[in-house]
Order: structure tokens, then sequence, then C-alpha cells
């Protein structure tokens, strides 16, 4: 008999083992914590409902208590004609969003947010539909009305669940991952016996396993937590294929393919979490970061930075970088600075047409250009992309006006201190030195090169589009100056203006 509801999701709170005069309560499928006498009035409001909803459902002077007593009939006659019209058309609506719900990716990276899909269902209405059916139940005669009693149940009940873990998908609350887990295997439980659901069951299960393995992750419990991830990940790869091959699931492949890759991402970043040894928690707190810094918001960009897989390479190359501190090494420039600030390494090749008429002629360049490697995060950079970069072409060599009319002209470009920086890049160690921790991906850094390279054929007319090399992530030792960075004298007039904008407190520095 449940005695509590929850003021907020409507979830029945199970009292067993609370102290009866406990003053508050929490729930445990969406984490609230309440006042006992307020879940005691939702629930005392909720049953208010249900029995207006009742007498409006039986004929006059019918009760649903004493049901058994009524003659098999009659209660089957009343179910058909009364009740199962009532409860169909609200498990409809249920039932067709709770299929399209299963069609999306119900799990994120830890610390990560992500809006699901809109629905205007609370899932306080799905669970009085709930105890709706429970509470007709004793009318069920024959096993068609006992059916639509038992699937109303188990809609209801893992579609609620899968409500509550959408909130929580969506915002940042302590021990979320926890309760996800247990509405995924409440939900898995809710379905068991329905089997048109048995794959969605299967799945909920596999996801339980999976958040269970993330709240471990969130402890800091990483040995644990590789193990629950990747055996919840062998289930939802097990799964995938079956549910192919089911016309009525196969809505389900490619949210499942996506958690598949969530949870590779989280094995990952556990991987990462553990290669740097010493205490985990302080490695989270970088994870943490990481991954709350979230990229500018540019719909031009959101194919890339709205996809989760960044992290992987993201990470990859902040867990080298962390290595460098002790015994790893990465690529860094000559020079005396103790900030190590990354760079994208481009090799730019050109045309360019220059003289007049006759002495006509188009000449290739090679160049060299730097990319901020946290750019991504700088909302002006991804609208004008020569912010993020040193732009070799605000330095046109000054070359006469005869030598452009007789096709003299070497480049119209000028990047050679850039040049020097690049071909002192050694393999060497960060000991003792700071890092700026590089945000971008290879991708991205491609694309901020290309659209830059697009603006430079709008602006200079000889100027013929080149595909640019994006080759690695170096480090350039710099210093900071009244909390700004300070870049070697070789950048001269080229220091990206991405960088003159941040300070030494917008910047990930390890
Ligand atoms: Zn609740």
């Amino acid at each position: 008999m449940v005695e509590l509801r929850c003021k907020s999701c409507g979830a029945p709170i199970d009292v067993t083992g609370l102290d009866a005069d406990a003053p508050f309560v929490t729930c445990q499928y969406c984490g609230t914590s309440q006042q006992r006498i307020d879940a005691q009035k939702y629930m005392d409001d909720m049953m208010t409902q249900i029995k207006s909803w009742l007498s409006s459902a039986m004929p006059l002077g019918m009760g649903v208590e004493g049901g058994e007593n009524v003659d098999p009939v009659a209660r089957h006659s009343i179910f058909t004609n009364d009740v199962r019209p009532r409860i169909e058309s609200e498990l409809e609506t249920y039932r067709f969003s709770n299929m399209s719900l299963l069609g999306n990716t119900l799990i994120t990276v830890p610390f990560n947010t992500t809006a699901v899909c809109n629905t205007d269902h609370s899932p306080n209405k799905v669970f009085e539909l709930n105890a709706k059916a429970k509470s007709v139940a004793p009318l069920a005669v024959t096993d068609e009305d006992k059916d639509l009693i038992s699937q109303t149940s188990a809609i209801t009940q893992s579609y609620a669940l899968a409500l509550n873990n959408v909130k929580l998908l969506s915002e940042v609350k302590d021990g979320r991952w926890g309760i996800m887990a247990t509405n995924f295997r409440e939900s898995a439980n809710a379905l068991k016996d329905a089997p048109q659901y048995a794959l969605a069951c299967e799945r909920y299960n596999a996801l339980a396993e999976v958040a269970d393995g993330f709240a471990m992750f969130m402890q800091g419990n990483i040995t644990d937590a590789q193990s629950h991830i990747s055996a919840g990940r062998d289930m939802l790869t097990a799964l995938k294929d079956k549910v192919f091959s089911d016309p009525q699931m196969s809505i389900m492949y490619m949210g499942i393919e996506q958690e598949i890759n969530v949870s590779n991402i989280v094995l990952d970043i556990a991987g990462f979490v553990s290669t740097m040894g010493g205490d985990p928690m302080q490695t989270m707190n970088i994870v943490k970061d990481v991954i709350n810094a979230k990229p500018a918001q540019n719909p031009r960009w959101s194919f890339l930075t709205g996809n989760q897989n960044r992290f992987n390479e993201i990470f990859a190359e902040i867990s080298r970088a962390i290595s460098a501190k002790n015994s790893g090494q990465i690529p860094i420039a000559a020079g005396q600075g103790d900030i190590l600030v990354p760079f994208w390494e481009v090799d730019l090749r050109y045309t360019f047409v220059t003289g007049k008429l006759w002495s006509k002629k188009s000449v290739e360049v090679k160049e060299d250009l730097l990319i901020c490697a946290d750019f991504i995060m700088d909302p002006d950079c991804l609208v004008n992309p020569s912010s993020a970069l040193t732009d070799v072409f605000r330095n046109r060599p000054e070359s006469s006006i005869m030598d452009s009319i007789k096709g003299e002209e070497t480049r119209i470009s000028g990047g050679t201190g850039i040049g020097r920086i690049q071909d002192s890049v050694q393999m060497g160690s960060a000991a003792g030195k700071r890092i700026v921790l590089p945000l971008s991906t290879k991708a991205e850094a491609e694309k901020v090169c290309v659209d830059f390279l697009a603006q430079v054929s709008r602006t200079h007319s000889k100027f013929k589009l080149s595909q640019p090399q994006v080759q690695r992530i170096i480090y350039v030792p710099c210093t900071a100056s009244n909390g700004k960075l300070v870049l070697p004298k070789d950048f001269g007039n080229m220091v990206p203006d991405h960088l003159a904008r941040m300070t030494q407190n917008s910047v990930f520095i390890i």
C-alpha cells in the first residue's frame, strides 16, 4: 500500500525502512527531498482525482470497491463500455510518445547536460494513469480486459520513469546517475512481462548498467566504473542488431548506436583519468572543466561542436599534454616562457595570379599558419575566422606596383616569423611548465582555416583557394604580463586577435 507520493514527479515514495515520523522524505526516482506532509497531501490529492475519475467512469451507484462481488458479466460490461475507452484514449498518447522517446539517446557524458526531446507530458499525469489502472483492476474479467490493465501499468510506469530521466539529463544534479540507474532498472522491470517491449526492456537493463558505471565514475571509483560501463556497452552492442531486424523497435537503432558511442567516450575518459594516476578526483576536476567548457554557439558550427565524439580527441590530446609534465614529451617550439600555449600547425599552399596581359602568371606559395587551439570557445572566432589564427595575409609584402604589373610578385602573404617558430619545434618535456589546454578538434581547426581562406579570397581577387593541411598541435612557450599572455617576438603583428581578447583567467591552464 502506497502511503506517499512525490510532490515533484508523482512517483510513489517507498517508505519501508523510513522512520515513521521522519519529517523529510526523498523521492528515489527524481531525487527531490520534501516534507512528509507535502508528499502526504500530494497523495491525498491524487486519490481525490482518481475517485472523481472513477465515479465519472462508473454507472450511477456502482462502486469499484467490492467489484469482485459484482457478477463477472456485469463487470465485463462496465469495463468494456465505461472504463476501457477512457483508459485507451489516454494510454494511446503515452504509448505513442513513449515510442518516440525510445528513438532518442537516453544518456550523455557525465557532467554534460542534454535536451532529449520536447514532450509536454509530465510524469505526474502518467503516474496518475498508472494509479487509475490499478484502481479499476478488479473490474477486469476477461484476458483482454486484464491485458489492457497490465499494458497500461507497464507502459505508464516505464514512460513516467523515462520522463524523470529526461529531466535529469537536462540538469547537473548531484547523484543524478544513481537515480537514473534506478529509473532505467525499474523501467526494465515494468516492461519485463510485456513481450512487445522485450527489446526496450533489454535496453533499459543495459542503460542501468552504464548509468551505474557513470555514478561510480563520478565518485572517482574508476576501475568499477570501467567494468560496469563496458558490461552495459556490450549489452547494447548485442542488442543493436536485434533491434534493426524488428520493425516495431527499429526506431531505437540510432539511439542505441549513440549510447554505445557515449559509453566508449566515457571509457576513454576513464582511461585518461586512470593513466594520470594520483588522486582521481583531481583529474576529474579537469574532466569536469573541459566538458563544462562549452564551445561557442553558432548554427554553422553545431554539426561539429554538438558532436560528443569530439571529447575523445580532446581528452587524448590533453592526456598527452599532461603526461609531458612527467615522463612524456610533446612538440614544443624554442623559447623561454613557462606557459605552453597550444596551436594547430597548418601547411598552407596557395596560388595567386600576378602580372597583367602577356606577363600574367600563376605563382604557388607555401606559407605557415598557426591556429589557437582553444579558438572554439570564442564566439568571435566562429564569425570572423581570421581572429583565430596568424593572419599571414595581413602582412602583404611591400612590392612595387611595377612588380605586380610585370608579374614579378612572389607572394601576397607574409608569415616568415611563424615559419621560424614551426622550424624550431622539437619533442620535449613540459616539466615545471604550465599548459593551456587544447580544446578544439582537428576537424574544427580545418573548418576555421577553410573559412578563413574563403574570407581571404573575397578580399584578394588574385588569390586562388587551396586545401590547407592541418598537421598537429604544437606548444609555443609564452609569458604572462598583467594577466595577458605574451607571445614570442616572432609572431610580429600576427598575434591572433583571439589571444589578445583572452585573459589568463579565461583560458584553461593546468
Ligand atoms: Zn519524484
